[in-house]
């Protein structure tokens, strides 16, 4: 009888978990994340993205390729 409550609180526990697992799936964003991805700033506008989405140039990053072409701001 005392195995049988044990087990019966190991699947409350699994079932909790397995819940909260998928609801943070939910949430995340559908594309495959593998870990949080380093996030880039736009050397132009400021901007922060994903470095995946981002433009690199040397050591700058850009948010798209007018800002690419624009260049990195310097005066601020
Ligand atoms: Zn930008």
């Amino acid at each position: 009888m005392k195995y049988l409550l044990l087990f019966g609180l190991l699947g409350a526990i699994w079932w909790v978990w397995s819940k909260r697992n998928a609801a943070e799936e939910g949430r995340s964003t559908p594309r495959k994340a593998k870990g949080p991805e380093k996030m880039v700033r736009c050397a132009q506008c400021g901007v922060y993205l994903p470095e995946s989405d981002s433009i690199a140039d040397g050591e700058q990053a850009y948010c798209c390729e007018a800002h690419r072409s624009a260049g990195p701001v310097t005066d601020r």
